[in-house]
């Protein structure tokens, strides 16, 4: 019964086909980097609340998932996002080798919400050194509302996200939507999730795309 409803949910949530390379589009924090690693190690460490995990976030909003007042949080966050702490973020499993194949065929591009993006632009670099600095576009919007007009200009076919609003806002705009899988994310219900970045491969035409860029 249970693998039965698992083939159900991959036919109702699987993209019509794949992508060619330029058609794709990423978010960064949650999905390229592990940002809340750094924000549960400050939370255990700074806040003293040593038993506290990544899938203690199981709500977009920090201030619902961490015991300690909204201002503290608010430090901890911005510590986070700061230039000191964005390089000390680890990449998700397999970005780096993911990435790195697309940016031999294409541009990579990465909208974020962040509103200084030179720390993560840097970080980007760093994770992906073998693709040109030329190649790898980082847009900051500021607003996560601001992604999907962004992404319009772009031409952006496929959003690879984490937070819910935004995917289900780019879905409304006509975008195909991966929902990373994150366990702030997890009562979604009708997007395609992946778990790791390997799965992505089978949605881009590897060849076609290196013959046509
Ligand atoms: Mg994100």
């Amino acid at each position: 019964m249970k693998s039965g409803l698992g083939l159900m949910n991959r036919r109702r949530f699987a993209l019509p086909n794949r992508f060619r390379p330029h058609h794709f589009a990423f978010d960064i924090d949650g999905v390229v980097a592990d940002t809340m690693a750094v924000f549960v190690e400050l939370v255990r460490k700074e806040l003293g609340i040593r038993h506290f995990s990544k899938d203690d976030i199981v709500e977009y909003e920090l201030y619902k998932c961490v015991p300690a007042p909204k201002e503290t949080i608010d430090e901890v966050l911005c510590k986070t996002l700061s230039d000191e702490y964005t390089e000390m973020i680890p990449p998700m499993p397999g970005a780096k080798e993911f990435l790195t194949r697309l940016g031999k065929l294409a541009d990579l591009r990465f909208v974020t919400a962040r509103v200084w993006p030179d720390s993560i632009i840097k970080w980007l670099h760093k994770l992906l050194p073998d693709i040109d600095k030329r190649r790898i576009q980082v847009v900051a919007t500021g607003d996560p509302g601001a992604k999907k007009r962004i992404l319009k200009d772009m031409g952006v076919k496929v959003f690879v996200e984490d937070r819910l609003d935004t995917c289900c806002a780019l879905r409304k705009e006509g975008f195909h939507v991966i929902l990373f899988d994150q366990p702030w994310n997890r009562e979604a219900d009708g997007f395609f999730r992946i778990r790791h970045w390997k799965e992505l491969e089978k949605f881009i035409e590897w060849d076609e795309g290196a013959e046509r860029l």
